[in-house]
């Protein structure tokens, strides 16, 4: 049956640019957290800004749901689309606008991967600092709905952090030119901070102004193996004191998580044995290559003679650097090893002198409700951000005991249910653990002024 609204973006946007039926191909309804969902709608592919606006006019006026997507990295299903939703994909919006090196600045369309960003910069001697482990995949419009994380936060904070100046459509098809390119702009609110990590519920980002700085001469990367968590917490304190702001990156990992990696994932090799407690990724960055090796060694050295580390390795080369961080990298594919889909990916903030104790509280009390089930966790740990992958073979069904039980510990521990991810649709319902019912009411508040026919993403986060 003709559909008249299709036809109506049709005859607006440019030809090719409307997918429908047996042309909507399977990516825009699959992600990389789970299970494929129905067709959407419609998949519009705008090329320019103004398509977007006009997609937008037309949807708010007829009141059509739209999903944005980027990537399709993100891991609590918000850019899944449902039956009755467009799909507006910023893949054709792609192109890396601008490289001023003279400002630190470049300007990149929101459909732009990740990776794409950073390998354009370094030809000019910069870095992009944002750096996940789906970097191929994901856009910078998804990394900036979502307020992505990632590897280096340490040392150069959220994309929030990065981001100069955004250009952005709202619902009705308005367009906010806030493309600005300078660190300092206080000329009332802020809005760019809006659309930072709403993911995609208070407007379409079509376009950025990132911070990019100088590449760093030298990068190197220590594996290090450690005898308890509260050495972890010694060595983060004395790797801060000792490196400044020469550390990028602090990145813990239980035993479990390096074992099963090294062991499990096709193409990980572990430069130290299986059989340490813990192991620490750091990385330290700087101009001057000689200072850094020097620094990192005196480092490794006081922290061996205090007994916080046991043993460690030094990369020798871009390549063994690039082995170390695919241990940490493979996370993903530490999940999908095990051949079933009961398991649970959480995200957490808490305090790192809490760590330890979180994590035991989760592996025991797990076993209450599957005593065959087990929780392998790593994270950031020098932005106070675990990760906990709970594996229930054995009870499939019961995935929102083992959820509510694992929000609950975060709530007793006083920490975040979402450090990086986001709440999405998979966090919806626990979102109230982690904000007041006045801060939630006050989402609803700026869903309904910018969008008030609901019309973004509906139900991601919040429902109104
Ligand atoms: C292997 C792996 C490692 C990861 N590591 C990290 C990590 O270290 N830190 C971290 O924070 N996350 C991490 N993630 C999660 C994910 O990569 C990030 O959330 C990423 O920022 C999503 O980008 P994307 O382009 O894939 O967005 P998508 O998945 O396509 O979308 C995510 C959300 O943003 C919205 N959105 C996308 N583009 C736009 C736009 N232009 N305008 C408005 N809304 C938009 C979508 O509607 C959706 O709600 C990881 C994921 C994987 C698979």
């Amino acid at each position: 049956m003709a559909d008249g609204f299709i036809e109506e973006l049709r005859s607006t946007l440019e030809e090719g640019s409307v997918l429908a039926g047996a042309d909507i191909d399977a990516r825009y309804h699959h992600d990389l957290a789970g299970s494929p969902v129905p067709k959407p709608r419609a998949v519009v592919r705008p090329k320019t800004t103004e398509d977007v606006s006009a997609l937008l006019r037309l949807c708010h006026r007829a009141k059509v749901p739209v999903t944005t997507q980027g990537g399709m990295t993100g891991l609590v299903r918000g850019a899944l689309p449902n039956a009755s939703e467009i799909v507006l994909s910023m893949e054709r919006m792609n192109a890396i606008e601008e490289v001023d090196v003279a400002t630190g600045v470049a300007v990149a369309q929101a459909g732009a991967p990740l990776q794409k960003i950073q390998e354009r910069v370094e030809q000019d001697g910069f870095m992009f600092p944002l750096d996940l482990g789906s970097r191929g995949s994901c856009t910078i419009g998804g990394n900036i709905s979502t307020n992505a994380g990632g590897n280096r936060v340490i040392r150069y904070g959220m994309t929030r952090d990065m981001i100069l100046g955004l250009e952005v459509v709202t619902a009705d098809g308005t367009v906010l030119k806030g493309l600005r390119k300078y660190i300092k702009n206080n000329t009332g609110i802020d809005l760019k901070h809006l659309f930072i990590g709403s993911e995609g519920i208070l407007g379409v980002v079509t376009r950025a102004a990132l911070r990019i700085f100088p590449a760093p001469a030298e990068q190197q990367v220590a594996l290090c193996a450690l005898p308890s968590f509260s050495e972890v917490a010694s060595f983060l304190k004395l790797a801060r004191a000792k490196l400044g702001g020469e550390l990028t990156a602090f990145e813990v990992m239980w035993n479990e998580y390096y074992r099963l990696t090294v062991e499990r994932v096709k193409g990980v090799t572990g430069p130290l044995p299986t059989h340490h407690p813990f192991y620490v990724l750091l990385e330290a960055s700087g101009g001057d290559a000689e200072r850094i090796r020097a620094d990192l060694e005196a480092l490794l050295e006081m922290a061996m003679g205090e007994g916080q580390i046991l043993d460690a390795t030094i990369s020798t080369s871009n390549a063994s650097a690039a082995a170390i961080w695919r241990i940490r990298d493979s996370s993903v594919e530490l999940g999908r090893s095990f051949p079933y889909a009961a398991r649970i990916g959480f995200d957490v903030s808490l305090a790192i002198d809490r760590m330890e104790d979180y994590a035991d509280q989760i592996a025991s009390r797990i076993k209450k409700i599957d005593p065959e089930a087990f929780a392998i966790v790593f994270g950031h740990a020098g932005d106070g951000n675990l990760h906990i992958g709970v594996h229930h073979e054995h009870t499939p069904e019961r995935r929102e005991e083992f959820e509510k039980l694992v929000y609950g510990i975060t709530g007793e521990f006083g920490g975040s249910i979402s450090a990086e991810h986001g709440i999405g649709i998979s966090k919806r319902p626990y979102l109230k653990m982690s904000r007041t019912a006045e801060e939630i009411e006050t989402m609803r508040t700026l869903k309904r002024a910018l969008d008030p026919h609901n019309i973004l993403n509906p139900g991601r986060i919040i429902e109104v």
